[in-house]
């Protein structure tokens, strides 16, 4: 490992090498959690019609306070007959059509009402209680722009606004291959010097949860002829990730086997605790990462390095991972040589607590971890009370 690039090098290295997949139309059932391969522009004005606020009464502010005629009911769905004439006052549901004529509805609240008639004792301003037509988008405005990932809010904004399906980059092809000759799966029992495999079901949970879909391979022995197998199942995805071998053991084949199956290394070897081993390269559009096997490093890595590029591969506006500023719980010592991400608990009042069991072998350590706290390289103990930046996982 000559040397190691700096963690924003490696991520540029990374990103400059995506190119952003193909879209494809997505039923806006099917679409939370995709990424918006184009603006997506409102079919309606928002509301269609001028909408009433309240139940209450639609009335001409000018009318007002006054005894008026309640000359009919507007249901929601149910517009009126006929636009409100002078002097009258119609009976109107949340969400019904204020009819012409109308410019104020008077809550249900504010009158009393009796006989067919109402008695409304204030004046009411033009306009008041009264949703203007377009108030929220106009047709043809964009209501999501493109690059967006879509949550709740943007699936609410998009049926509200009369889209029924989207057009989304399709989700990521990616193949998970963990190595390992002392690899069991959970459920299994333990032979001397074997150990649980943790890094695939880990990375599928979280490659999933960013978009793509994950093919899990059958993880492999330290063998020649496994690896090559396998590796090349993985190179006809859109993403291949492996697991361990990536470090200078004899037993490390991954990269020289990839070198062999026509993959162009792009780097091996990040200035970052952990994960320094990681390896990148693509052969054609497909991109390859090599994680080191402890499993926190296969964490912190996938978190750096592929999350990212699974968002640019999606086409997501702001692919590069989201630091927050928070503040220190107690002091965290720099390593001299590489930038460190600390596993931490971010409390409820927003303070960052570094765990204990920062190794990179510790995943159930890691497992209370909240936050990933980004700590400079450097000679110094950051302080309790210093602003530090942090991911949250
Ligand atoms: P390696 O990168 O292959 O040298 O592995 C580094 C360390 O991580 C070793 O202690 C491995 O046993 C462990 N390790 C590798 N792959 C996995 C995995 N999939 N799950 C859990 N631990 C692993
Ligand atoms: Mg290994």
């Amino acid at each position: 490992m000559a040397e190691l690039l700096s963690v924003n090098d490696a991520l540029q290295a990374v990103l400059d090498r995506v190119d952003p997949l193909p879209a494809e139309s997505v039923a806006l059932a099917e679409a939370a959690g995709r990424v918006l391969a184009g603006d997506a522009l409102a079919l309606v004005d928002l509301p269609p019609f001028p909408s009433s606020a309240m139940d209450g009464f639609a009335v001409r502010a000018a009318d007002t306070p006054g005894r008026l005629p309640v000359v009919e009911r507007i249901a929601a769905g149910r517009p009126a007959s006929r636009p409100l004439a002078a002097g009258e006052a119609m009976g109107i549901a949340t969400g019904g059509v204020v009819p012409d004529g109308a410019d104020a509805v008077v809550p249900i609240e504010r009158v009393t009402a009796d006989h067919g008639q109402v008695e409304i004792g204030e004046p009411a301003t033009a306009g008041v209680n009264v949703r203007p037509r377009g108030g929220d988008v106009a047709a043809g405005a964009v209501v999501v722009p493109a690059g967006v990932r879509l949550g709740p809010q943007q699936i609410g904004a998009l049926a509200a606004a009369g889209v029924p399906d989207v057009r989304c980059a399709r989700r990521p092809r990616v193949a998970v291959l963990t190595t390992g000759t002392e690899l069991r799966r959970p459920g299994e029992a333990l032979a001397a010097g074997e150990i649980y495999e943790s890094n695939g079901p880990m990375l599928e949970a979280l490659l999933g949860s960013a978009g793509a879909a994950v093919r899990p391979l059958a993880s492999v022995e330290d063998d020649e002829a496994a690896h090559r197998a396998s590796i090349e199942r993985g190179l006809e995805h859109d993403v291949l990730v492996t697991s361990g071998g990536v470090s200078v053991g004899p037993h490390d084949l991954v990269r020289r086997i990839e070198a062999d199956l026509g993959v162009e290394e792009v780097f091996w070897g990040v200035s970052v605790k952990p994960g320094k081993p990681l390896a990148f390269g693509v052969r054609g559009r497909t991109l390859v990462f090599g994680l080191p096997g402890n499993p926190v490093s296969s964490l912190v890595s996938s978190v750096l390095f592929v999350l990212p590029a699974l968002r640019a591969l999606q086409g997501e506006r702001e692919p590069r991972p989201r630091y927050l500023n928070g503040t220190l719980a107690a002091s965290a010592k720099a390593d001299p040589r590489r930038d460190e991400l600390v596993r931490a608990r971010l409390t409820p009042d927003g303070e960052l607590e570094p765990l204990t069991g920062q190794e990179s072998h510790m995943i159930v350590r890691a497992a209370e971890a909240n936050a990933l706290v980004y700590v400079p390289a450097g000679d110094s103990e950051l302080p309790a009370g210093a602003v530090v930046r942090y991911l949250t996982i």
